[in-house]
């Protein structure tokens, strides 16, 4: 189980996002931790070993990198998995058949997935509510209730969930707060300051942040749940390679440098589509139209890099999507590049048509990851595709 080196909480965030995690390599003093490419460890006698017997259970770059992320959070503990989508599905063997979890309407397509066409046969049941209201959340508790499974901001639709409020109705319950932070990243909000008590990550997004891998993570506080995570994650072996936890590790290091600019981008195209469209039109929660504006600026510090936009009808999104040239057409977010996307045939095209109407994820909808490009090139570029 990799728990966090203790003196690695005492310092500033950006100090923890370079060093969290990491000490230099002992053979050399290498400065990087590197990629350990080993399926084994060799033992000195019997019995007696360096503390890494197999890979699947421990490797040293991943360990660097689930500690890193887990000081960022303020956890104690970090859990590398292969995906976001791999981690969601470690973290719900820790709950077992006849069990109840409550799990936001507006979550990622992917967990919905995983959760409606996979866990549920397995006898988890699933109760879906919109958990920007936490009566919502209340009304659904049931005596076997153990999870409540937010997402805020959410995907695309930007909905925010009160954290403190979630935590206060899931612990009264008796169950347990589970937080999807990949949209927000621990730069601009901390799960557990609000009572959060399992935050994961798909790292494929902004803590990477260079689309080039893709990864999950999860960071706990309490050490009795911790080793049950621990236990799943080695028995059920849905881990990362090495190489993936160094390109990772390599993306939180400038997490506090990417982060800011984003938030400026996300700020500054945000409030040109809303002049250009209508702030109606556009869905962000650092603009004052946003309906859940003052929690937003309550329960985070900045607002990062997506936007969703409703253009009316398929036929406009898809004359924005086809000219855009810096937007690159591409699902997936986070990334240095920008990236446009439409929900409802790509990310969300999982989600039932009926299912997708009633949220609001429309054929006019078109997402925006805002990347840290120069901010003059990105207008120049909506300027040409709005045109
Ligand atoms: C991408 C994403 C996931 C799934 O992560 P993968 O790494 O693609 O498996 C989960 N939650 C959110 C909010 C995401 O954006």
């Amino acid at each position: 189980m990799t728990r966090i080196f203790d003196d690695d909480l005492e310092t500033g965030f950006g100090t923890r996002a370079i060093h969290a995690g990491q000490r230099p390599e002992p053979l050399a003093g290498a400065i990087m931790t590197p990629v350990y490419l080993t399926s084994t460890y060799v033992q000195d006698a019997l019995g007696r070993h360096k503390g890494y017997e197999y890979a699947r259970s421990k490797n040293p770059t991943r360990e660097a990198l689930e500690r890193n992320v887990a000081a960022l959070e303020g956890g104690r503990h970090g859990f590398a998995f292969a995906s976001g989508t791999a981690c969601v599905d470690s973290i719900m063997k820790l709950f077992q058949s006849g069990d109840h979890i409550i799990c936001g309407e507006n979550v990622y397509g992917g967990t919905f997935r995983l959760f409606d066409r996979l866990l549920r046969h397995l006898g988890l049941s699933f109760s879906y509510v919109d958990t920007r209201d936490p009566e919502q959340i209340a009304r659904a508790c049931t005596p076997k209730t153990r999870a409540v499974l937010v997402e805020t901001p959410t995907n695309p639709l930007m909905w925010i969930t009160d954290l403190s409020e979630a935590a206060k109705v899931a612990h009264e319950a008796g169950a347990l707060l589970i937080v999807d932070n990949t949209f927000a990243t621990p730069y601009f909000q901390r799960p557990f300051q609000h009572g959060a008590d399992i935050v994961f990550h798909s790292t494929t997004k902004y803590l990477n942040g260079h689309s080039d891998m893709i990864g999950g993570m999860a960071v706990l506080r309490d050490d009795a749940l911790a080793e049950r995570l621990a236990f799943i994650q080695n028995a059920a072996g849905a881990v990362p390679g090495p190489f993936d936890c160094w390109l990772a590790l390599r993306g939180t290091k400038t997490l506090h440098l990417r982060m800011p600019r984003h938030d400026e981008n996300g700020r500054r195209v945000a409030a040109w589509l809303a002049e250009r469209v209508g702030p109606e039109r556009v869905i962000y929660p650092g603009l004052e139209s946003h309906p859940q504006h003052a929690l937003a600026k309550r329960q985070m510090t900045g607002y990062g890099g997506m936007i969703s936009v409703d253009l009316g009808t398929r036929e406009r999104a898809a004359r924005v999507l086809e000219r855009t040239r810096i937007f690159s057409l591409a699902e997936s977010l986070g990334g240095v590049e920008s990236l446009i996307s439409h929900p409802a045939t790509m990310t969300h095209a999982s989600v039932p048509p009926e299912r997708r109407a009633q949220l609001g994820i429309t054929d006019g909808l078109i997402r925006l990851s805002c990347g840290v490009e120069d901010i003059g090139d990105l207008l120049a570029d909506l300027e040409h595709a709005f045109k």
